[in-house]
Parts: structure tokens; C-alpha cells; sequence
């Protein structure tokens, strides 16, 4: 169908006239909300199995934007069309036929349709058993025939009041949230690190540092903690153990940054940022003791949650809102604020 890439209310807009839509939303709200409201019940109700016209009514500015535009009445655009016999207006309805109403459905669902593929197909979901359909769009009978039709092997559960489902779930996090008990990680996470300077070094170039005690590193290298896509169960930390690298340090950085690319290698890489720092006192006398400092990652929430232990005193650091969404926007605009800390003698920021 030659229409097949458009909105309903596009189509409507080829016989009304271009931007008719647009008129009426500064011309009369009112009327715009209406057929608005009517569409979208339309779309749900459109019935893949029935050959019941589909019809819309349409507000009476709209028949005098087309009156002004073309000096025709929509009747008389619509007979004069190419679609006269599949679409037609009575009174202040126009009325499409199933085929024109279902080609309008084609290039939404085959946008979600192409997009659930992807992911069944990806390695990490491979299990996948069933999709479960919520949202308002889901109560379409359109959209749910087409998605049984493309996964065949796929059990599809469609709970009852679709719509309202996301809305439901989202109140019950809030009340628990524990409701959650796995994520998907959306970028790979990690920490930053140095080694001491080898010939036998393999990574990328890095920025090399000589420190008080005359050995000098590579700096900026990229430590996974998680990839992206990995599973995160809710209780679950990623371990790491840490320790003064000269004799004279005081405190310790332990940075956090997510990126983009599950390859990186350099905290510079493309795509890796820094979403966070926690810094540590270290007592100096404590030198010998080696890695004398756990810290613990928690991803699985809302938020990052980071531990730091020392195992010799028993002290114990700890940030909350470390928080792992990163917004596009926030790459663009970095914030910082300074985080609430367990133990007062640590400073933290998150970037
Ligand atoms: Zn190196």
C-alpha cells in the first residue's frame, strides 16, 4: 500500500490539506485533543479479522481549514482521490476501509517487530520464552496479531488493562523495591588502574607516571567490572581488592566509569566516562599490609552503591546515588554533587 509509512493522522492531513493538524492544535486545543483521543482509541480497536469500516470523526475546524485550503468540501476531495471506494466521508465521519486502516499500522509495527528480533536474537537473551506486551499501544489488535505471526515459537502474555500496566509496575516498585530482582547492565562499567611499566606492555598507548618511590607506571587503564548486557541480580557485588602503591600515600581514588564500548581499554577511550569517585584516607603505616582495602560494587539497584572496607581497622566507606543511568544529556552538561558518606573523613562526587 502506497501509504503504508505514514500516521493516521498524516493520512488524514493528504485530503485535509498539509499541516491541518497543526492549524487546529493552535486554533482550537479543544477539537485537536478530541480527534487526538478518538485516534488513538481506533487504533486499538482496529480488528484484523474483521472487515468493519473504520471510521473517525472529524472535527468541524478541520472542514473549514480543508474549505479555505482547497475550496472543496472533504467529500469532494476524498471522490476526486484515488482511494474513492476504499476511503469515504458521511456526514462528519470519514470512513477507511480495512485494508487503507491496516496499511496505516504497517510501518509502526514493523519498526517494533524488527527491533524485538534484534534483541531475541542476541546471545544474552537466547532463553527467552515468551514477550510480554504492555503499554498502550499493546491493546492493539493489530499489533498483537503481527507479533503472534513473527514469533511463532514465542509464548505472547498480554495482561489485561495493557495501558495501565507500566503504570501498575512502577507504583509496585515504588511500595517495594525489591520488586526488581535483576537488570540488564546498560553499559559496561569499571574502574581505572596502573601497572608497573614493562617492554612486554600490550595495551594501547597510556599516559606513563613516575612515582615518589622511582618506578613508573601506566596509568588510565580500564578495569571491567561488568559488561554491558550482563545480568545483575539485586544482591550481587563485584569484589576488588586494593592497596596503597607507595609508601608516603595518604588517600586513594577509587573511580567508576561506564562505557559505551565493552572493549575498552583506556579510561580515555571514546564513549568511557567518569560517573563517580570515592576517595579513601590511608594510613601510611599500613604500607606493608598490602591490599588491606575491599571494596565492594553493588549494581543490581537504582543506584550504585560502592563499599570500601579496610580489613586491618575495620573501617568502612560507603556512597549512595552512584547512580549508573547516565543521560545523554549529562554527558553533555557534567554535574557534580557531593555524596552522602558513612564515614565523614572520605569525600566523594559524583560527576
Ligand atoms: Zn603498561
Amino acid at each position: 500500500m502506497k501509504y503504508n509509512r505514514i500516521p493516521i493522522t498524516e493520512y488524514i492531513c493528504l485530503y485535509t490539506g498539509t499541516g491541518t493538524f497543526n492549524e487546529m492544535r493552535r486554533e482550537s486545543m479543544e477539537e485537536y485533543l478530541d480527534i487526538s483521543r478518538e485516534i488513538e482509541m481506533k487504533k486499538r480497536e482496529v480488528d484484523p479479522d474483521s472487515d468493519r469500516l473504520v471510521s473517525i470523526r472529524i472535527p468541524s475546524i478541520l472542514h473549514q481549514f480543508t474549505m479555505t485550503k482547497h475550496k472543496k468540501t472533504l467529500g469532494e476531495i476524498v471522490a476526486e482521490s484515488h482511494h474513492n471506494g476504499h476511503v469515504s466521508v458521511s456526514r462528519d465521519k470519514f470512513r477507511l476501509d480495512k485494508d487503507i486502516a491496516l496499511s496505516l499500522f504497517d510501518f509502526a509495527t514493523k519498526s517494533i517487530i524488527d527491533h524485538l528480533q534484534k534483541l531475541v536474537s542476541l546471545p544474552s537473551i537466547s532463553d527467552c520464552t515468551a514477550i510480554l506486551m504492555v503499554g498502550g499501544f499493546s491493546e492493539s489488535r493489530v499489533l498483537q496479531h503481527r507479533i503472534r505471526d513473527a514469533f511463532l515459537t514465542l509464548q505472547v502474555i498480554i495482561p489485561q488493562d495493557a495501558g495501565l500496566a507500566v503504570m501498575k509496575g512502577a507504583v509496585n516498585f515504588g511500595f517495594s523495591p525489591m520488586y526488581i530482582e535483576e537488570r540488564i547492565a546498560k553499559y559496561t562499567y569499571g574502574t581505572s588502574f596502573t601497572h608497573d611499566l614493562t617492554e612486554s606492555c600490550l595495551h594501547p598507548p597510556a599516559p606513563r607516571y613516575t612515582f615518589s618511590d622511582g618506578i613508573t607506571r601506566c596509568g588510565g587503564l580500564f578495569h571491567v567490572l561488568v559488561k554491558e548486557g550482563s545480568t545483575l541480580k539485586l544482591d550481587s557485588i563485584h569484589t576488588q581488592f586494593c592497596e596503597s602503591g607507595t609508601p608516603d600515600q595518604t588517600d586513594a581514588n577509587l573511580p567508576l566509569f561506564a562505557s559505551e564500548c565493552p572493549n575498552t581499554e583506556l579510561i580515555s577511550d571514546p564513549g568511557c566516562r567518569l560517573i563517580g569517585n570515592l576517595n579513601v584516607p590511608i594510613d601510611p603505616k599500613l604500607f606493608q599490609s598490602g591490599q588491606i582495602y575491599n571494596v565492594g560494587f553493588r549494581f543490581g539497584g537504582t543506584e550504585i552503591v560502592v563499599t570500601v572496607n579496610n580489613t586491618i581497622t575495620g573501617e568502612e566507606f560507603s556512597t549512595s546515588n552512584w547512580d549508573g543511568g547516565v543521560e545523554p544529556y549529562q554527558r553533555q552538561h557534567p554535574y557534580r554533587i557531593t555524596w552522602w558518606i558513612r564515614n565523614k573523613t572520605a569525600n566523594a562526587e559524583r560527576y
